[in-house]
């Protein structure tokens, strides 16, 4: 009989080492830490000590619940959505520990720490249950959108409540008949003397009711307009829910899911809900883009927590399992070349990405705060371009890691005995919610090198000024080759192209991270695994870049043969 799940080995706990190396070695680090008061303080030991914090929360309270709130997923009781045993009391400690406030302006009672940071954070309760961060990422994100747009009254009432974790947030775009093609929402806002009210039904809403905070403030998107025009006008609206909803917002059903059972994900109605517009009428979706960037970085965030935990189980699992070698004496599957590959490969995406992610998080606080206004653009635009490739790539490593952790414990790791098989449900779904892979590689043709090629153009100087040897040079010239290539090209080749051109843009921004790597200095075994990591991703750089190259040139070429699929 299989062993109860509850009993299962769990992935080694997280390196804080290994992260505050990362931080530092991140591009931009001293820059942020330059900013302003708050982020000046914020120095080794600091940065440290807060690991340590979020490292002891995740390996006590958050690695034993993953289990559970996969097991027990969650249910409606009276119309209410009720969570996993044990989940309100790891959010409860979460709440009573400040983790909700760590990103958040200190003006509201957030701690204002570097992005950077609060994603390694984030990294750590991820990799010990990503159905758990599933709340905290809309809370926070729902935040900065207020702080964006929001009137001072709004702000005064809904920013300390967020950051203190007592209100909840979703972020309410999707439809039925409105998923990737957003413009095809029919929610309707009304105008009358008592302000908006909403009608309508928002499909796929993450935590759109639960029982961890009493009240809950949904981010929703809806047409402002009569209906009568040739292009929706869309508004964004806050609306209030949780314990504080009326018969106006409900829950009508959690979905049945593949993975982050733990995680409701919920059909609402909105009838007649009362509304509250927030910033310029008609320009929601640009305005709502304030979240969706925090969302998508988060969501590279949970890719790497994935990732991380299925690299580092395979790695402790390979060096105990015994298996091969001569007769009477078998050799830990470590000593296999096949195996070392996979290991290696698992390691490199995992450093790699983390490397990415945190100087994505870097170059967005420069964005948003420096005071030199060329800086902040650059900067900006640079965001702008490495968005698309940060949620895309973390999707895939978490995916492809947990995949390949099942490969490296043979039969184990089908089993409920070991965690890879549950990552390998929960980090299916990062490549599809928000906005796809074939999304994100439409998004990054036709806004990032058709329509505004600035960001691109940044990286390849940036790459080129650091990229060492010839790996990096050789992949930037295919980049940039295939950038001309689609931006010459008439719409449908652009579109056949997006995807492979995204796979190019993973390899080059990796093979940047790995380039910057080589250039450590110090022999820790944290910079030894990071150049380990660096040496075998620009090692395999130009082959795999070459083959995404080229299925760009392809382009709708070899999708003739589609109107035979019968
Ligand atoms: C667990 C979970 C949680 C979610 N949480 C939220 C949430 O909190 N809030 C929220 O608003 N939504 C949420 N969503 C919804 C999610 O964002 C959508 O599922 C996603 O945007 C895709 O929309 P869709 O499912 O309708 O797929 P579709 O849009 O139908 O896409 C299906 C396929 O067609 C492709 N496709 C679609 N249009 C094009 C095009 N123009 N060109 C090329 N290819 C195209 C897509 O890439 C995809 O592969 C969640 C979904 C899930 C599964």
């Amino acid at each position: 009989m299989t062993a109860v799940v509850s009993s299962r080995a769990e992935p080694p706990p997280a390196d804080v080492d290994l992260s505050v190396a990362h931080l530092r070695a991140s591009y931009r680090y001293p820059d942020v830490r330059a900013l302003g008061e708050t982020y000046r303080s914020v120095d080794d030991a600091t940065a440290t000590a807060i690991l340590d914090q979020a490292a002891a929360f995740a390996t006590k309270t958050l690695v034993p619940l993953n289990a559970v709130m996969d097991r027990h997923g969650v249910r409606i009781e009276n119309g209410r959505v009720r969570t996993a045993p044990g989940h309100r009391e790891a959010w409860a400690a979460f709440v009573a520990n400040g983790w909700p406030s760590i990103d958040q302006d200190v003006a509201y009672g957030g701690q204002q720490l570097p992005l950077s940071l609060c994603l390694a954070v984030q990294e750590f309760f991820d990799r010990a249950c990503p159905a758990f961060g599933m709340l905290p990422v809309p809370q926070r994100s729902a935040a900065r959108l207020i702080a964006a747009f929001g009137n001072d009254g709004l702000k005064a009432a809904l920013l300390p409540e967020l950051c203190s974790g007592a209100l909840g947030a979703t972020i309410c775009i999707s439809e039925v008949g409105a998923g990737s093609d957003v413009l095809q929402m029919r929610t309707r806002a009304t105008q009358s003397d008592d302000g908006w009210t909403l009608t309508g039904e928002k499909n796929w809403i993450s935590f759109g009711d639960h029982d961890l905070t009493d009240a809950i403030v949904h981010c929703v998107l809806a047409r402002s307009d009569d209906g009568s025009g040739d292009r929706p006008e869309i508004s964004l609206f806050l609306v209030k829910g949780g314990n504080a909803q009326s018969d106006t917002v409900k829950v009508r059903r959690v979905e049945e899911k593949l993975g982050l059972h733990g995680s409701p994900t919920c059909a609402m109605s909105f009838e007649s809900a009362t509304g509250v517009l927030i910033g310029e009428r008609g320009r929601g979706l640009a305005q709502m883009f304030v979240m969706i960037t925090q969302m998508r970085l988060a969501v590279g965030v949970m890719g790497l927590g994935i990732a991380g935990a299925c690299s580092d189980t395979a790695l402790a699992y390979a060096k105990e399992r015994r298996q091969g070698g001569p007769p009477g004496a078998p050799v830990v599957i470590a000593a296999h070349a096949d195996v070392q590959r996979q290991l290696l490969e698992l390691a490199a995406r995992t450093e790699l990405l983390r490397g990415l992610v945190l100087s994505v998080a870097n170059l967005a606080d420069i964005a948003a705060c420096s005071i030199d206004e060329e800086d902040r653009e650059r900067c900006a635009a640079l965001v702008q371009w490495f968005l698309p490739i940060v949620k895309t790539f973390g999707a895939n490593c978490a995916f492809a890691n947990a995949d390949d952790a099942v490969q490296v414990l043979g039969g184990a790791g089908y089993t409920a005995d070991w965690p890879v098989g549950q990552a390998l449900r929960d980090a299916r779904v990062l490549s599809v919610f928000e906005g796809t892979s074939g999304i994100q590689a439409l998004d990054i043709v036709e806004r990032r090198i058709v329509r505004d090629p600035r960001g691109m153009a940044a990286f390849v100087a940036q790459a080129r000024e650091d990229g060492a040897g010839t790996a990096l040079p050789a992949c930037l010239d295919l980049l940039e080759d295939a950038a001309a290539h689609l931006a010459a090209a008439a719409p449908p080749e652009r579109q056949a192209g997006a995807s492979a051109f995204l796979a190019l843009a993973m390899q080059a921004s990796a093979g940047w991270v790995a380039s910057r790597f080589l250039r450590l200095a110090d022999d820790t075994p944290s910079h030894r695994r990071m150049q380990a990591a660096a040496a075998y991703w620009l090692d395999r750089l130009n082959p795999r870049a070459s083959l995404h190259h080229a299925e760009v040139l392809q382009g709708a070429g070899p999708l003739t043969s589609f109107a035979d699929l019968g």
